[in-house]
């Protein structure tokens, strides 16, 4: 059985680039503790 639930159902993370606070769920823009850029943890950095 093939694994098509990749992207669904998951749910992202952001991590916040200055303070390095987290939020679950749908992107923020910005970090609601500090106003800086957040970054999305399940994106690889590469
Ligand atoms: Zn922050």
């Amino acid at each position: 059985m093939r694994d098509v639930t990749q992207g669904v159902g998951r749910e992202a993370a952001y991590e916040c680039f200055d303070c390095g606070n987290v939020v679950d769920g749908t992107n923020p823009g910005t970090c609601p503790e500090c106003g800086s850029t957040m970054r999305n943890r399940g994106t690889p950095l590469e």
